[in-house]
Formats: C-alpha cells, structure tokens, sequence
C-alpha cells in the first residue's frame, strides 16, 4: 500500500491565549448563579445560595454561591472560584475550554485561533491529532489491507455479525502484524517520534535504538471522549496464540490525554440520545456497547474496566440520573457491578439492574432471543436495592443468625448512601422485615454504620490535596480579603507592605499578581483575579476568602492599620531574630568587623 507524502494540515496550529479582554467579557455576560443553577438546585440562604456539594460527598450544604462577587466556594473540600472554575471542574474542561463553552452561550464569538491557552493545552491537541491519523489508518488497514491477518480480522467481524455500518461508526480498525507499520505511516505524514510516543502508540526498544508499533494484529476499538477526540484505543486479539503471549484485551497507556477509568466507550455517539431518553444503559465491554447498538439501543456505554470510576459517574451525571446496569452475570462482572453500586447511590443516581443467565451477554443475549426481548428486560429492570438484597438472600441463609448479620452488614452501607432519609428509612424497614430482624435492632446496628461511614468519609475528604490550609496566618489573609474587597487599599498597602513580607507562599502570589494588576492599570475585580490563576489551589483561597464575611459596621481603615502594623512587626521581628543569628554566628567565627555592623544594624532596627 502507499500513502501520499502531503504532511498532515495543521498539524502544528499556531495557537495563542484567549484575549485578557474576551475573557472578561464572558465573565460579565454570565451569571454564576443560572450557571450552577441549571446543574444543582441552589437555595438561597441570606445574601448566598447554598447547595450540597458537587465535588465531595456531604449530607448538609457546604457550597455556597455568592451573587454579588460571582464566585462560589465549599466549606467542605475546599474547591472554589469564579463560573469558569465551576465549569472546568463540572465539565472536565481545561480553562480556555471553559471559556470557549461559556462565551457559546452567551454568544460571544471566540476566534479559532485561540484555541491555545499554554503548552499542555497545546501539547493535548496534539496528541489527539495523532490519535485520530492513527485511527484512520486502522480502520483503513481492517477495510482494505490485502494481508491474511487482515482478512481474518475481517472474517472475525463478520462471524461475530458486526456489520460493516457499524463498523464505520464505530471506526474499528485493523493494526497489522507487523513491527512498524503504523510508525512508518505517521512518520511519513509528519508527526515527530516523541509525540506518537507519548500518545502511546509506539514503544520506544529495550536493547536497542528506535521504537516499533504498541499495537500488532489486534482489532483496534477507538476510545472517543464526548466531545469526539480520540483519546485511546483498545486492541483484541484475534489469534488464540497472541492470548497467550499477551492479553486478550490490551490498551493505551495513561496520557496526558488517557486517564484509566476517566471515559466510556461509545459516549460520544450515545450521548444525544442519552439525554433524549432520559436513561443510559452500561454495559462492560467494547463488543457488549457495539452489539446493542447495532440493535437500535442507541443510550449504551461501555465502563471498560471493573467497577464505575467517580470520574464516570460524574461524566454520566452530565447527561442523565437514570442508570441501567446490564453486566455479565459472571461472578467478576457481578463483583463489579456490585461495587459501583454504593457510588452511584452516592452520587444520587437512581439505578436499576438487568440480570441475564449466566453465561450470556448483551451480544449473545440479542442473538438467541433478539432486540425486543432486551427491551422488555431493561424495561423491567429491578431497583438496586431490590437487585442487592435478593442477591444476598441467595448467597447467604437468613434463617441464621450468622446469615442474618451478613445480610445486614453488607446491605447497610448501601441504605446508608441513599441521600434522602425516607428513603433510608423506607429501605431499614423493608430491609427488617425480609431478613427478619426487629426494625429497633436494625436501627442501632444502622446508626453504627453512620458513624463509621461519615468518618471516612470525612477523612477522605481531609486527604484531598486541593484543601486550602487553615494554617495561614489570619493577619495575612485578613489584609488580602481587604484589597480585594476595596481597592483603595491597594495603593496603601503597596506602599507599605512588600509581597515578601508575606510568609504565606500563596497569599504571597496573590498579592504578587495585585500588584501587578494595578500597576498595569488593569481591573482586579474578584472574577477577574481568579481567572488570571491556573493553580487551583489560588482560586480557592480567593473563593474562601471571599466567602469570609467581613462585619459590614467594621472601621475598615482603622482594620488596614492594624493589619499593616501587625504585618510589619512580624517583618522586624523576624529581621530581629535574622540579626541576632548573625551575631551569633559572628562571634562565633571572631568575624569582628562583621559583628560591629550587625549591632549597628541591630539597634536602628531596635529604635524603629
Ligand atoms: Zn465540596
């Protein structure tokens, strides 16, 4: 075969940074309110809108909203900023994503050269690039390649009763069986080594120079994200003898584009039709999405992997609250769903189960009794709870009292995670009376679980690094909150206060960046400010301290004097104790002449 030597357009864009200027025309034309009110019902409390918290799991609301600063910030886990913020952490967009998904909204035009934001952003386009020539050349390779693997890829397909339709959708592809075809195909369209390596697609060789392809005589399954990239890509054996030696299954690795247990297989072509019907129905695997689809269930998605990630669940919860769960009736894929039973609860997904026999899949299921015969299975698909408990009922004996305690312990958790108490309460009781056991006994044993379950959960919260620390000092942040709030303020405090003279590193980038701003001329309005940081952790402190209230009868000139004062004590004192270690050393290597100047030093400091 041979390919035209024409270097891929646009491989390398010339990209730069969204406008200063149009981002903050954005910012303005939106409000964070409608923002997050259109994901999370919001209810006001005073001055703020208080919601439970998208990003940690809580039982009280500890996200607040504040209109008039347009920011948000979690008491709980500590995430915080301005509506872009919101949107990156919501839609999993970086932050000229954000902003580009924002200004579509409020129909402000963003010109296609902005689409670049910094190196990685740059980077990731790449990649993606890279990712899509190579799933071109696959699919091309399995439709036309003239090799026997070829063939038998083919006849794979075919003897599995994948059509060719669907093999266009799905844009399955062929790697051959050999050591660099697909290396010398994207070297030939320009892609430099270092980038298809870190795409995954090439491994770089032990013993001596030069890479050869990741993927070798394997049917290539493309992982598109929703927005329609290639991030990934899944590779089956075709041959018994590659099982062998490798794995049935291989993948990517992780990218800077790929993170295990991030995506779903099949989401960007279901994801329409998900949020038409209201319903998405998972699967586990590659052919077990593509098989019903075939079918005409358009709402299926594949986890690719065990048990649902938070990272899926939340994707999910983008476009639907409704869940059918329909994995093999294996005992790892019982386990697997099992696990992410507790999660999706959690997340307030309302899930429902469909158990086929054993041994069959949503493939071989639609092939012996056909498309209609899902249906109705789906349809009649049982609530979690229900699904669980039967499942525990089977496996262990409720006449014991030994079977009645694992029932008990294992159904617990999950009642537990439900997020509405009439449900919990509905559950216990219905929970009592099928494993026999007095609803007082239940009860005791559920508010134990209470305890424990709120504590982890709690201590995985406290684990995140992302929250802002209560350590710094509260002068410093007391004379930050100030700036921000009046800008009169800044101008005093610069004249006074170097950013050195804060010990606390982020504030002391904060303050850096006012500075600056206000040198400049340029607005430090607060949704302004947090934009300007991609280290969330800044935004956060931002978003908390503006969340802080600060008395509204408070003397806030006399408050910046006492502020500035303390700031410069610290500062002298702190020079004081420099000094005095100085001395020391001095004396202590008969450094004379040094001495004397350090107790000059001293006592001007002393006199100040
Ligand atoms: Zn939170």
């Amino acid at each position: 075969m041979c390919y035209t030597l024409a270097p891929k357009k646009q491989v390398f864009k010339n990209m730069s940074r969204i406008p200063e200027e149009i981002i903050r025309r954005v910012i303005e034309a939106t409000d964070i309110v409608q923002t997050i009110s259109a994901y999370y019902p919001l209810k006001r409390a005073g001055r703020n809108f208080k919601t439970n918290c998208p990003f940690h799991q809580e039982k009280s609301p500890s996200f607040v909203v504040n209109p008039d600063k347009q920011i948000f910030h979690c008491f709980g886990c500590g995430a915080g900023g301005n509506v872009v913020s919101f949107v990156t952490l919501q839609e999993h967009l970086n932050f000229p994503e954000a902003v580009r998904f924002l200004a579509q909204k409020v129909n402000i035009e963003i010109p296609d050269q902005f689409t670049g934001d910094n190196h990685e952003h740059h980077e990731r386009q790449l990649i993606f690039d890279v990712n899509l020539a190579a799933a071109e050349f696959f699919h091309k390779t399995l439709l036309s390649d003239k090799s026997e693997n070829a063939q038998k890829a083919r006849q794979y397909l075919k003897d599995r009763g994948v059509e060719l339709e669907t093999v266009k959708i799905f844009q399955l592809g062929f790697s051959a069986d050999k050591w660099d075809d697909l290396l010398d195909y994207l070297r030939l369209k320009n892609f430099p080594l270092s980038l298809i390596e870190k795409a995954g697609l090439i491994i770089r060789r032990e013993r001596s120079e030069g890479y050869y392809d990741r993927f070798r005589g394997r049917i290539m399954f493309p992982i598109f994200d929703t927005q329609g990239h290639c991030r990934a890509f899944g590779a089956r054996a075709i041959e018994k003898s590659q099982e062998a030696d490798g794995a049935k299954y291989i993948n990517s690795p992780e990218t800077l584009v790929y993170t295990k247990g991030h995506h779903m297989y099949g989401f960007h072509l279901a994801k329409s039709v998900i949020t038409q019907d209201d319903q998405v129905v998972i699967v586990e695997g590659y052919m077990d999405c593509l098989m019903p689809y075939q079918a005409g269930f358009h709402n299926v998605v594949a986890s690719l992997g065990t048990a649902l990630t938070v990272e899926q669940i939340r994707l999910i919860r983008r476009y639907t609250h409704n869940v059918v769960m329909l994995y093999d009736s294996d005992p790892a894929g019982l386990s697997a769903m099992m696990r992410s039973f507790d999660t999706l609860i959690e997340e307030n997904i309302d899930v429902s189960v469909v158990t086929l026999a054993e041994g069959d899949d949503p493939d071989s299921f639609i092939r012996s009794y056909g498309a209609e015969a899902l249906k109705a299975r789906i349809t009649a698909a049982q609530n979690v709870f229900d699904f669980k408990l039967d499942y525990l009922l089977k496996q262990h004996d409720s006449q014991t009292p030994k079977g009645k305690a694992r029932i008990a312990g294992e159904m617990l958790p999950t009642i537990y995670r439900f997020p509405n108490a009439v449900e919990q309460d509905e559950y216990l009781r219905k929970l009592a009376k099928k494993v026999d056991i007095s609803t007082e006994i239940l009860s005791a044993e559920y508010k134990k679980v209470d305890t424990q379950l709120s504590q982890r959960i709690s201590n995985r919260i406290e684990e995140k690094d992302f929250v802002v620390q209560v350590t710094t000092r509260t002068v410093e942040r007391d004379i930050l909150r100030l700036i921000i709030e009046e800008k009169r303020f800044i101008a005093l405090t610069k004249k006074e206060i170097a950013p050195s003279d804060f010990h606390d590193e982020t504030i002391r980038t904060v303050i850096t960046q006012i500075y600056q701003l206000f040198e400049q001329g340029q607005s430090t309005d607060i949704a302004h400010l947090i934009s300007r940081f991609e280290d969330p952790k800044l935004r956060q402190l931002i978003s908390a301290l503006m969340t802080e209230e600060t008395p509204p009868s408070a003397d806030k000139d006399k408050m910046h004097a006492d502020f500035v004062g303390r700031i410069k004590q610290d500062r002298q004192k702190v020079s004081r104790h420099e000094i005095v270690d100085a001395i020391k050393a001095a004396e202590k290597s008969g450094d004379y002449a040094r001495l004397e100047e350090l107790k000059i030093k001293f006592n001007q400091l002393l006199s100040k």
